[in-house]
């Protein structure tokens, strides 16, 4: 782990960076509302890139066949951690898989489109720095993750 102070809407914008230049995600309504005052966090940016990476590609694919397809990703501080919410508008997730996506290969992509580790290597990103992911979903009303990050790494 390479540690550094980073702001997370700067990992946010890099993602959505990426995003846009997916022509299949192209009608995608990405947003930022960021309440942190410039805040940072310590952690390895690469590392949270590639997590929030996994979270944002996975809501945008969910949007695939919506009509409103938004995506906002909001940030807040408190005192030593920041929260931040990803949610979208896509097809959400039945009540008996919210506590398996987080597996590894757990998927219910077409053969070929998902390898089922997205959201597991996110978990071990998040958990390498004590944080904490959760999930809350309805079908057909879309997903929320909502991520924990303390600002300081005491024990690293
Ligand atoms: P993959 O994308 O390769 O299927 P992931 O680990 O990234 O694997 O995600 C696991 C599963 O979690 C997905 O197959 C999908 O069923 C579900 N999922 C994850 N994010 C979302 C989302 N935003 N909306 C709906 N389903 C989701
Ligand atoms: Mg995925």
């Amino acid at each position: 782990l390479c540690l550094e102070e980073i702001e997370i809407k700067s990992i946010i914008e890099s993602v959505f960076k990426l995003i846009k230049i997916r022509p299949e995600f192209g009608n995608i309504d990405l947003r930022i509302e960021d309440m942190t005052n410039g805040v940072k966090v310590q952690g390895d940016r690469d590392q949270l890139k590639q997590a929030f990476m996994n979270i944002i590609i996975n809501a945008c694919e969910a949007m695939e066949n919506s009509k409103e397809k938004t995506l906002t990703v909001v940030i807040n501080a408190t005192e030593n951690k920041i929260k931040i919410i990803i949610r979208d508008t896509g097809c959400g997730i039945k009540p008996e898989y919210l506590n398996k996506i987080f597996t590894p290969f757990f998927t219910t992509k077409k053969m070929g489109k998902g390898t089922g580790l997205g959201l597991a290597i996110t978990y071990g990103i998040i958990k390498m720095h004590r944080g904490d992911i959760t999930v809350k979903s309805k079908p057909n009303e879309g997903a929320e993750f909502e991520i924990i990050l303390p600002i300081k790494q005491n024990y690293m």
